[in-house]
């Protein structure tokens, strides 16, 4: 250690040769202070003395640039109080009188938080001694620091840029490995599923080639956030390179689940993505991987969600799942929604009508209204194929507005030719009803037909009951008021208690088909029909039977006081001129 310091050498000393030299200067400081300010003046580190209260006793002018004070200000104030933040400035203060009083060994390093003068936050590394007299007794201290801040602040960014893309600000492929794994445990605790989507941007190295980077990357931050708009706030969405993003959906009880995201992001691509040199059409391949189908760790689950990119690309599809099976069953399912769309729009849905019998007379009372699709290479499908996906697409809606439509006109049709006097009555799926202005809409369609509303009934299922009983109530009476009747179709295969149905204004139960097929040998069926209908008879409903195909079946509903039935026995659906000859064909029975 240099005993004798010239002014120009201090400043060359690095911090460590300093603090050893403040603590060889502290014994001398103890003499003369004011002595040893020379050296310290022109100190490249904050140089700080506290005595044994904490009161500052030595500030040199490096302290007082980072610090943001004046000599004059600090001596004689408390260190604690005046630049240590008010949360940390008590125990900090316990903790320094601790170690004055020798219970308490002194941290020769540490980094903490100053607050300045001017309120800001310095981050410092501080190197420490205890000041001692003569006698050894303890005076105070000495610590010399450095201003940190800049360098904690860039490594902050450092690890920054090394956990997430420049470009989109997403989490990049370092980051992903850790948030996945911690998916994973999480998916492994809750025994649930968790699907990684591995999304790849096709074409976009030809962007690049022909309108250059800055287009490509416009491309690829524009991408980022319409694909962070879609995904739920549990998923995640990373960019791992060039063109290729994952996203990893959590918290999914079944694979089929993804489908929701899976469509969503590829209608993303249908449409075009503006850029300063105009919009551009891009398309999109994702390959599909299922924790725990499919792999148990990350490593695993990514590398077969990237094979399973490679096949859709090599497939010319927009997505493919690493087990193939549900690939084809998805591929199935969104080749059936496109056509469902364009059969709407080729008008290839037609109706058929199933007569509806009074058991006691005979009579042609009405026939139900059942759709059908004509398609042009596989014929008359049934809507049980359709339905449910026309359900939960929502197509059902205009497809049922076209069935209304379509028999409106034909039973205009045939009561002008006065072949036909009852009502028609045609399904009206839960997701219509459920519009607010399904009245509207409905009673529309009717009066563009010139028909009177006494000759539609409506059936809608039991589990639309379900919904808020005041909406519904309201929605019944209008129909009511206007004369349209409303029958509760499947009844018997919901939930809906006696004292519930009284509520509504509802015109007619239709028996489930369910409780007629055993008929008249299954007691417990026997029984059920029995309860709905002397339910029935005390609320003033009228019901029928569905899917009646024998003879005794018909015979013993008779008994149980069915008043209409409606099956096989008397006719299938038939189509428009099927039913128009069955009418002519019958008209005794429907007494014309
Ligand atoms: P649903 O409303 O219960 O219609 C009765 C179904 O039972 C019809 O099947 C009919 O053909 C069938 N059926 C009639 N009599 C018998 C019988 O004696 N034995 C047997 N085994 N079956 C009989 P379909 O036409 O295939 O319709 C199936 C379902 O599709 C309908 O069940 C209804 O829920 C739905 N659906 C049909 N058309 C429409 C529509 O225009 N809109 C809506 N929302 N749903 C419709
Ligand atoms: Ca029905
Ligand atoms: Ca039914």
């Amino acid at each position: 250690m240099k005993e004798i310091i010239k002014r120009g050498e201090i400043e060359k000393l690095s911090h460590s040769e300093l603090v050893n030299l403040n603590m060889n200067l502290s014994k001398k400081l103890q003499q003369s202070i004011a002595h040893e300010n020379l050296y310290l003046d022109v100190a490249s580190v904050l140089c700080l003395a506290l005595d044994n209260e904490g009161k500052i006793v030595l500030l040199n002018p490096k302290g007082c640039e980072i610090l943001e004070t004046t000599k004059e200000e600090a001596i004689g104030k408390n260190w604690f109080e005046m630049f240590v933040s008010k949360e940390q400035s008590t125990h900090a203060k316990e903790l320094f009188l601790a170690i004055v009083t020798g219970k308490h060994d002194m941290a020769e390093y540490y980094e903490n938080q100053v607050i300045t003068a001017n309120a800001n936050q310095r981050i410092i590394a501080w190197h420490n001694a205890l000041l001692k007299d003569n006698d050894g007794t303890i005076i105070g201290t000495f610590s010399s620091g450095e201003d940190i801040t800049k360098m904690q602040e860039s490594q902050f960014e450092i690890e920054r840029m090394a956990h997430y893309d420049i470009l989109t600000n997403l989490p990049n492929r370092l980051l992903l490995g850790g948030i996945l794994e911690h998916s994973l445990m999480q998916a492994k605790r809750n025994h649930t599923k968790l699907v990684i989507l591995y999304v790849d941007i096709n074409k976009l190295k030809d962007i690049n080639e022909i309108y250059g980077h800055d287009i490509g990357d416009a491309v690829i931050a524009q991408v980022a956030s319409m694909l962070s708009a879609i995904i739920r706030l549990e998923d995640t969405l990373s960019r791992i390179g060039g063109d290729e993003f994952v996203i990893i959906l959590e918290e999914i009880q079944e694979a089929i689940e993804c489908e929701r995201t899976l469509q969503q992001i590829i209608q993303l691509f249908e449409q075009s993505i503006q850029t300063r040199i105009g919009a551009l059409i891009l398309s999109v391949s994702v390959g599909i991987a299922v924790y725990p189908d499919d792999g148990q760790n990350g490593d695993t689950l990514l590398k077969n969600a990237d094979i399973a990119l490679r096949q859709a690309k090599e497939d010319k599809n927009n997505y493919c799942f690493f087990a193939h099976e549900m690939s084809v069953q998805l591929h199935e399912r969104v080749l059936m929604e496109q056509e469902l769309r364009r059969a709407i729009d080729n008008q290839e849905f037609i109706v058929y009508y199933q007569p509806q019998i009074d058991l006691f007379t005979g009579e042609i009372l009405g026939a139900e209204a059942l759709v059908r699709w004509r398609h042009p290479t596989l014929g008359i499908i049934r809507p049980d194929t359709f339905i449910p996906l026309a359900e939960s697409n929502r197509l059902i809606i205009p497809i049922g507005e076209t069935v209304l439509t379509m028999a409106c006109a034909a039973v205009k049709k045939w009561k002008d030719a006065n072949i036909f006097k009852g009502r028609v009555s045609v399904n009206v799926s839960g997701k219509q009803f459920q519009l607010p202005d399904v009245v509207e809409t409905l009673t529309h369609i009717i009066e563009q037909s010139s028909l009177d509303f006494e000759s539609i009934e409506l059936e809608i299922t039991e589990s639309v009951l379900m919904g808020d009983p005041q909406v519904l109530s309201e929605k019944f009476s209008r129909f009511k008021a206007l004369g349209i009747e409303v029958a509760i179709d499947d009844f018997g295969t919901g939930y809906s208690s006696l004292s519930y149905l009284k509520r509504f204004p509802i015109d007619k139960l239709k028996i489930d088909q369910s409780f007629v097929r055993e008929l008249p040998n299954n007691d417990s069926d026997s029984a059920i029909i029995k309860a709905i209908i002397a339910m029935a008879n005390a609320l003033g409903f009228k019901t029928i039977a569905e899917g009646i195909e024998e003879e005794d079946q018909a015979s013993f509903l008779k008994e149980l006081g069915c008043m209409q039935g409606q099956g096989y026995l008397y006719a299938r659906p038939l189509d428009e001129q099927a039913f128009e000859a069955f009418l002519i064909a019958n008209s005794t029975l429907h007494k014309i």
